[in-house]
């Protein structure tokens, strides 16, 4: 894991003066060494770079960036549960993740949720709450959980005779691959009654590897549908080049696209952020390239929608 901005220099082969870094940003470098390794070297703008230095334009105010921009809080009456959708129901497993993306729209979400009291009482709200089929591990990073922790959750969710589904949100399986690649999880994973959805994110494809592919294998192996989410992302995948490259190195590695999300307007993520217009150019190139299960579903998350909303032409 990779926390100072000289051990990442030293690694990517830049000098720490050539680049705009925020060296005491409040949300601080966070990189695992898997995901460092992928970033070209002596490459300013590399598109895993950028996903994850801390930028001094991050501290210039954007008008309509805000800090809770998909209205989790007004979702969230019970700390450690978000229930926004029918059916459906995400579990603050984790307060932490293993990489800081400094586009994420949860940067300033009051993560003390997660502890361990609370979650225990989001469970207790589950087994009354007879409506919700499927549960959504999500975080922060549910695998930055120990693999004994995992275990138990599942355990407690299997006991609830309602749920059908288990997903599990996580981004640990690119950026950290020997992390994700736990055998007891994947053992009580392969035995669950449960049918189970590991949704993973990744945003380009010089973020997979032949560990990945190896992480994601063992997946399968163990009966798991595997899908992944993106962003789209300035200077990162805003071309149809780029996006097709990377539906097509995921499904060589086991995985569907399924999202590719339009940024969320949160505070400090203003650089990343991509006119609609543009966006539609772009999954129009797209979906005349590939076969449509490659192609992801763009969308954006609108406060107060019962869904998240697929863009449309005249957006
Ligand atoms: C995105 C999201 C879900 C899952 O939505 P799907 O369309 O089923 O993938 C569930 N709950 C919350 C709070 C979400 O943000
Ligand atoms: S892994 Fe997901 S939740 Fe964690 S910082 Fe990145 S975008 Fe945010």
């Amino acid at each position: 894991m990779i926390q100072s901005i000289e051990q990442l220099c030293d690694l990517i082969e830049l000098a720490p003066e050539t680049l705009a870094l925020d060296i005491d940003s409040p949300f601080p470098l966070k990189v695992p060494k898997h995901f460092a390794q992928q970033i070209e070297k002596g490459q300013p703008n590399d598109p895993l770079l950028r996903q994850i230095l801390p930028d001094l334009a991050e501290r210039q105010p954007v008008p309509g960036f805000v800090a809770d921009p998909v209205g989790d809080l007004q979702s969230n009456p019970q700390p450690g549960l978000i229930h926004k959708y029918h059916g459906r129901a995400l579990l603050i497993a984790s307060p932490r993740c293993d990489i800081h993306c400094r586009y994420c729209f949860r940067r300033h979400f009051p993560y003390e949720q997660a502890k361990k009291q609370h979650w225990q009482a989001a469970i207790d709200t589950l087994k009354n709450a007879t409506d919700i089929e499927e549960v959504i591990l999500s975080g922060g990073d549910p695998m930055t959980l120990s693999e004994n922790a995992l275990i138990d959750v599942i355990g407690e969710l299997e006991a609830i005779p309602h749920l059908t589904t288990l997903r599990i949100h996580s981004r640990t399986p690119v950026v950290a691959p020997e992390r994700a690649n736990r055998p007891q999880l994947l053992a009580k994973l392969s035995q669950s009654r449960l049918q189970t959805v590991l949704v993973v994110h990744c945003n380009h494809p010089n973020e997979l590897s032949e560990q990945t592919a190896d992480c994601l294998q063992a997946y399968r192996s163990a009966g798991v549908t595997l899908l992944n989410q993106s962003v789209l992302l300035k200077g990162v995948n805003d071309s149809a080049d780029t996006l097709a490259a990377l539906s097509k190195k995921l499904f060589r590695q086991g995985v569907l696209p399924y999202y590719c999300h339009l940024l969320d307007k949160v505070a400090g993520a203003g650089d990343f952020d991509i006119e609609k217009a543009q966006a539609w150019a772009i999954f129009e190139q797209l979906r005349r390239r590939l076969p449509g299960y490659l192609v992801p579903r763009f969308v954006e998350e609108i406060a107060g929608e019962p869904y998240k909303t697929l863009l449309t032409e005249t957006d």
